[in-house]
């Protein structure tokens, strides 16, 4: 499953002033590989999220998933093994809560994985996916046949001319698509968000594979491996064990955090009414949340200290110290940006704070 590039609706006779003022949408294409119920042979089943929330984070992928696979289940599939394949980005799939989330699915099958791709390393057929959805939708608008202006319109027009049935004249397809509406109402982003930590020594560059143990506990490896001995459940029995390494156990903490006023929500995307988003959605984001920062570092400097510029009592309720708390606010930004951007922002605090 991956993230498109946002949709941005167009109209064909568009005026100049609407180029600054697109509606997007998003779509989360999940292409699903199961064994047919008829036959056995094996099904791409792809499920399209279209959503008019922008936010692109780790909340929004834990509600997607759970709608794709509660769509499998409404057909009668049950799973003894879910594996899903993701790209590497931390503020998506790889990050200290989506491992939580992970857990989740659990209900689903007795065992969970997930496994990562290089960030934007080729192309996966998610690309592929996205690419027929948003060209047929692009061409239907220029020739005049549709106008999509949100995301419900996007959802609509898939819905109609898009969607490949399971059957078709009582005989088995083995090449499925159906399209799941959710709104931004549906994903819950909570106030004060659990601190969810790993155990010391565990960094999530190191690892490409990750399995769910329970609701606090997964286990990693550097690499995946679907050999005989590992496709049995057990990592020991591993045929390429010179190369692969064996599962580490690593336990997941939570901490609930006090909410500390204003500085460390950070600002999200919003799109409503009389509002858009232009440009790069993704950069604004960025540049919201470095401003957040300065917001903070402002504060700071201009707070009563013992001179040494340590002393930063009222700053923070919590208690924290502040090279701790800044050092925290640093640390869950990073939490939400991919790679690329994660370079960028340290470098940028690193020239700032330090
Ligand atoms: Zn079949
Ligand atoms: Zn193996």
């Amino acid at each position: 499953m991956d993230f498109a590039e946002n949709y941005r609706c167009l109209l064909q006779d568009e005026i100049q002033s609407a180029h600054w003022s697109y509606s997007q949408v998003t779509l989360h294409p999940v292409v699903n590989y199961y064994k047919c119920q008829g036959c056995n042979k094996t099904v791409t089943d792809v499920v399209a999220i279209v959503s008019d929330d922008l936010v692109h984070d780790t909340h929004a992928v834990s509600v997607f998933a759970d709608r794709v696979f509660q769509h499998l289940q409404a057909k009668s599939y049950t799973f003894e093994r879910i594996v899903q394949w993701t790209d590497g980005c931390g503020a998506q799939y790889k990050c200290k809560d989506a491992f939580h989330d992970l857990h989740s699915l659990k209900k689903m099958a007795n065992r969970v994985e997930r496994i990562f791709f290089g960030s934007r390393h080729g192309k996966n057929a998610c690309d592929g996916e996205s690419a027929v959805i948003k060209r047929t939708i692009t061409q239907a608008v220029k020739a005049r046949r549709v106008i999509v202006q949100s995301a419900a319109h996007f959802f609509a027009y898939c819905k109609t001319h898009l969607v490949k049935p399971d059957f078709i004249d009582g005989q088995c397809e083995h090449y499925r698509r159906d399209f799941i509406f959710v709104t931004t109402a549906d994903i819950s982003r909570p106030e004060v968000k659990d601190d969810i930590v790993t155990v010391k020594g565990t960094t999530t560059r190191t690892f490409h594979s990750i399995k769910s143990e329970g609701p606090l506990a997964i286990q990693t490896r550097s690499f995946s491996c679907f050999c005989h001995g590992c496709e049995n459940g057990n990592g020991s029995l591993c045929f390429n064990d010179t190369h692969v390494d064996p599962w580490k156990h690593v336990e997941i903490k939570v901490k609930r955090k006090a909410k500390k006023d204003g500085a460390s929500s950070f600002p999200v995307l919003e799109e409503g009414p009389g509002q858009s988003v232009s440009g790069d959605d993704l950069t604004t984001d960025l540049a919201r949340r470095i401003s957040v920062l300065y917001d903070d570092i402002a504060v700071l400097q201009s707070s009563p200290n013992d001179g040494n510029g340590n002393d930063l009592a009222g700053l923070d309720d919590s208690g924290r110290d502040v090279p701790a708390w800044l050092e925290n606010l640093v640390q869950e930004t990073c939490d939400h940006l991919d790679e690329s951007s994660r370079n960028l922002f340290e470098i940028i605090v690193s020239c700032k704070v330090l």
